[in-house]
């Protein structure tokens, strides 16, 4: 099985596309964990003979063991060193992970795949300038990298896809507001229903999270009100999720709408 690069036209910051060939290709090492918030999760850490992930292996945790009885709750989500590790109050990468737990948790499953993908795909040194130039010149984060002439999303799914494969899944609930990684799954074989994250806007990330829904595509739930009437035209076509060419969804008992959260972890 062959996967290529499926943000065709997003490039790739340079950086060689990911190529994954046969399974035999790359390594699983498999181990439990007991963890604060989830309790007792397998981590599989996987090596890909490739360039990029012999850098940094990508990693899948898994909670729970009932994937067999129903579509898993699933979050594909790329590292963010300020939000996960500093704290940052900057983005909104931190609180879509804490919901992700609250979900694992009140399903009592779910799988989180982990892709080494700082700064959208384009590196920490690139996601660094667009932060300097955001504070020094005041331009947003599409403008900065547009500026640099970055891509303004390179990251790529194809990995995750294999893995979700190798786990034996090929349709999975995708918590997420990003239409980019709904097509990448799909467009790698695996059928998604999303569902979308919703953390509460602060103060100091409001103006960066309208630029994500504005410019990049995500679906925040902002109203027309609060993306200066730009969300109107967005929505106006339909949006990503009501195209089909984007999604696959496959109609799902279990499925309970946006997760907003459950007012903090339970006990
Ligand atoms: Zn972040």
């Amino acid at each position: 099985m062959l996967f290529s690069s499926t943000s065709t036209a997003n490039g790739d910051c340079g950086r060689a596309s990911i190529i994954l060939a046969s399974k035999d290709k790359h390594q699983v090492r498999v181990h439990s964990l007991r963890t604060n918030a989830l309790g007792d999760v397998f981590v599989r850490v996987f090596q890909f003979e490739d360039e990029f992930s012999h850098t940094h292996p990508v990693v899948a945790l898994t909670v729970g063991n009932n994937f067999d009885r129903m579509v898993p709750l699933v979050r594909v989500h790329s590292r963010c060193l300020y939000g996960e590790v500093f704290g940052s109050l900057d983005c909104d990468c931190l609180p879509q992970l804490q919901l992700t737990w609250q979900a694992f948790i009140h399903e009592k499953s779910g799988i989180l795949i982990y892709l080494e993908q700082e700064g959208r795909g384009c590196g920490l040194i690139s996601k660094a300038t667009a932060y300097e130039m955001r504070q020094e010149e005041g331009l947003d984060t599409v403008e900065a990298y547009r500026r640099l002439g970055l891509p303004l999303d390179a990251r790529q799914y194809s990995t995750a896809a294999v893995i979700l494969k190798e786990l034996g899944l090929d349709n999975v609930r995708l918590l997420t507001n990003n239409p980019a990684k709904i097509s990448g799954l799909v467009a790698a074989g695996i059928g998604v229903q999303p569902v979308h994250l919703r953390s509460e806007p602060t103060k100091w990330n409001h103006d960066y999270l309208v630029v994500k829904q504005v410019k990049l595509g995500h679906d925040l739930g902002f109203g027309a009100d609060q993306s200066s009437g730009q969300w109107e035209d967005w929505r106006g076509r339909g949006g990503p999720w009501k195209d089909p060419r984007n999604v696959v969804v496959r109609p799902r008992e279990q499925f309970e709408g946006d997760w907003r959260g459950l007012g903090g972890i339970p006990q």
